[in-house]
Formats: structure tokens, sequence, C-alpha cells
């Protein structure tokens, strides 16, 4: 049987004995470009919390409604698109995107607001990247220091030379860079006394354990210390309970991130209601 991928003529055979997540895999790929025109993708908003308990940041997150499958998230999308060779286009969407809304945001909030800004493992390798990000600026008036790129620890390292590269001249436009997911990816740590970073984003996994672990107590204190050692700053994300914020701020964690706060919302939502409202945790 045929699934037709909309609007766009384009047929994918499925074979009977093809298993349903492989059919659904197929299914996100072709429907991409299609997402794209047709407005499908939006942007969702989280903020990054100070030691204040005011909003220091907000870090843009992607999301799809895709018209026969619902909400899609980009777990599982992003993948899928890195896979079949389509993430760039995605990039140049969130990147455009972004960039229009950050007025908005500036308006809402002030106008230093800074928006975090995801990038994928696939991004790095397109020499283009940096007019992408430069064009998708220009076209909106975005101030590149209102903007901060997070990539993973595995991004980076892929391609060392060029992340470095990359990474250097969005500084010198006035970006900053986070390191994303800091802790789940490679086990040397020697590349950190030679790259362009500003902040170590503790990953979830580690804040998750923070009630129950001593380990996981352990080495987030020592990624702390590692990150103020380094001159870096520290944000933890996917704070959801009190005790764990508590822990955070007492090592001095500059900002945090999480359920606790909020959940990612869209842009008319924040309109609405600017400020975060910390749930019972
Ligand atoms: P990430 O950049 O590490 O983003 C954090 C993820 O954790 C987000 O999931 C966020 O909604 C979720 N999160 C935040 N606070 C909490 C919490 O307290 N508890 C729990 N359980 N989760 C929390 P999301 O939005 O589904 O995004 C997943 C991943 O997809 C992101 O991880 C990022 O790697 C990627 N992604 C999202 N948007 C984009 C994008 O625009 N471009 C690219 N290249 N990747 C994106
Ligand atoms: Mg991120
Ligand atoms: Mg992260
Ligand atoms: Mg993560």
């Amino acid at each position: 049987y045929r699934s037709k991928a909309r609007g766009r003529g384009v047929y994918t055979i499925f074979s009977p004995e093809m298993s349903e997540s492989h059919k659904r895999k197929i299914l996100i790929a072709n429907s991409i470009e299609a997402a794209i025109e047709e407005n499908q993708f939006s942007l969702y908003y989280q903020p990054k919390i100070n030691l204040n308990g005011e909003i220091d940041s907000l870090e843009a997150l992607i999301r799809w409604h895709h018209p026969e499958l619902g909400p899609v998230m980009p777990s599982e999308f992003i993948l899928v698109a890195e896979q079949a060779g389509k993430i760039t286009a995605i990039t140049q969407w969130v990147l455009n995107q972004a960039s229009k809304e950050l007025a908005e945001l500036m308006s809402i909030y002030s106008p230093k607001i800074r928006l975090a800004i995801n990038l994928s493992v696939h991004d790095l390798r397109h020499s283009e990247l940096f007019d992408w990000i430069y064009n998708a600026f220009q076209a909106h008036s975005v101030n590149p220091e209102n903007v901060e790129f997070e990539v993973t620890e595995s991004a980076y390292l892929d391609n060392f030379e060029t992340s470095e590269s990359l990474f250097k001249r969005l500084h010198n436009l006035g970006c900053t860079i986070a390191l994303d997911d800091f802790g789940t990816g490679y086990s040397s740590l020697s590349y950190l006394t030679q790259i362009t970073i500003d902040t170590l984003k503790i990953d979830r996994q580690f804040v998750m354990e923070l009630d129950t672990s001593e380990r996981s107590r352990l080495v987030t204190i020592s990624i702390i210390d590692l990150a103020r050692r380094l001159s870096l700053k520290i944000c933890a994300e996917g704070v959801e309970t009190i005790s764990q914020w508590e822990y955070l701020k007492a090592l001095g964690c500059d900002t945090v991130q999480g359920y606790l706060f909020s959940k990612p919302r869209p842009l008319a939502d924040i309109k609405n209601q600017p400020d975060y409202q910390r749930q019972a945790g």
C-alpha cells in the first residue's frame, strides 16, 4: 500500500513486512518539506532562571503538529531528519523563526533578553552554517549579543576543528555558546582546554538523581566546580523539584531550567503570561 506525502505528490511504497515504527519514520522523513511549506512547525520557549529567581534567558524548542500523526516531538523527528539528511532545512527554519520572534520576546521582557537556539550535530558539518545564521540575523535585524547556541558535546567533538572555527566566528559576532547535555557524551575532558564555550549545561540525568543518588550529587558538585575553575557559566536542565533547585542554588549554579518553573510554551502564551509560575514540585 502507498501513502501520499501531503500536498507534494510524492509516493512512498510501504512493503507489508515493514515494521510500524519504520513506516512512521518514513512518513516523518517524507513530511518535512511539506511541514516547512505549510507552517506545521512552531517554536516553544522555556525560561532559564537565575539565582535571584528572575528569567535570565529563554530556550527555543521546536514543535511539530503533523496533519496525520498529531504532535511529534523533536526527540523523535530531529533524529529522523538527521538520518534522512533533512535537518538543515529544519535548522534554517528555526534560525529564521527564532530571529523573527526575538523582537517580540525583547518587547515582552527586555531588549537584553537572550535566546538560546539548538544546533544539530549535522549542522556543524556544513561550511555554510555561519552564513545561514548571519543571513537570518540580517533579515530580522537581530543583535547577535541576544543569541546563544546550544550544541551537544558529541556534536562539538564530531568535527572539532570545524566546530571550533565556527564558534570562534560566532563569538566574534557577539553570540555565546553552551555545551548541551554535558556529562553524557565523551569521557575525555581534554578538549575543554581548547574549546570556545561560555556555558556548561548539566544534563537532566544528573539533576533527576540529585534527590536520590549521592554519586549524582558528587558528579554535579564536580561539574560545577570544573565550570567555575574554567570561568564558564553553569546551567542545570530538567529541574523538577524544589529540593533539586535548593541544592543547585546552594552550589551556585548560575541558571536552572525545568518543569518546576515552566514547561516550554508558545509565544502567544508567553505574551499573555510572561512570568513563570513555579509548580509545587
Ligand atoms: P535539549 O536541548 O537538551 O532540551 C531539553 C529538553 O528537555 C526539551 O525537550 C525540554 O522540553 C525538556 N525539558 C525541560 N525541562 C524539563 C523537565 O523539567 N523535565 C523533563 N522531563 N524534561 C524537561 P524537547 O523540547 O522535547 O527537545 C528534546 C531535544 O530535541 C532537545 O534537547 C534538543 O536536543 C532537540 N531540539 C529541540 N528543539 C530543537 C531545535 O530547534 N533544533 C535542534 N537541532 N534540536 C532541537
Ligand atoms: Mg538545548
Ligand atoms: Mg539539554
Ligand atoms: Mg537534554
